[in-house]
């Protein structure tokens, strides 16, 4: 169902601040930043080898990256894993009993389409199903 690890996703606080490091120690070249405002997010994807590092900077203070770092800190706050069909990935998730935080495919920044599983439902860790 899903063929390779599309991007890593990581909530900062600041995400000039946190390009410092990405660009600045690590050498990465972001490819752009964009806001999305259904999730209220700003993002930036930093390509490395075939996979990406997407940047999470919270745009408000009720918005889900925000309210992840208020109770874990930054970090890790998913894995996106490609897919080549969402919706068919999606059904197939469902008949097999994971419970899906999106059942119908939602905007993603790049224009992805992406659906999130539900952490219970994958041993704790936000996988996101991501379509190119
Ligand atoms: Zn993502």
């Amino acid at each position: 169902m899903v063929n390779k690890v599309d991007h890593i996703g990581i909530a900062v606080k600041d995400l000039q601040e946190t390009l410092k490091f990405y660009e600045g120690v690590l050498g990465l070249k972001s490819a752009g930043t964009e806001t999305v405002e259904e999730q209220k997010v700003k993002v930036a994807f930093l390509p490395i080898g075939d996979t990406e590092v997407e940047l999470l900077e919270s745009t408000s203070e009720d918005g889900p990256i925000a309210k992840y770092i208020e109770k874990n800190g930054e970090g890790v706050q998913h894995i996106a894993f490609k897919v080549d069909d969402i919706e068919a990935a999606i059904a197939e998730m469902k008949e097999k009993g994971i419970r899906m935080i999106d059942e119908k495919p939602r905007y993603g920044a790049g224009g992805a389409k992406i659906a999130f599983c539900h952490p219970k439902s994958t041993h704790g860790v936000l996988i996101e199903l991501c379509q190119r």
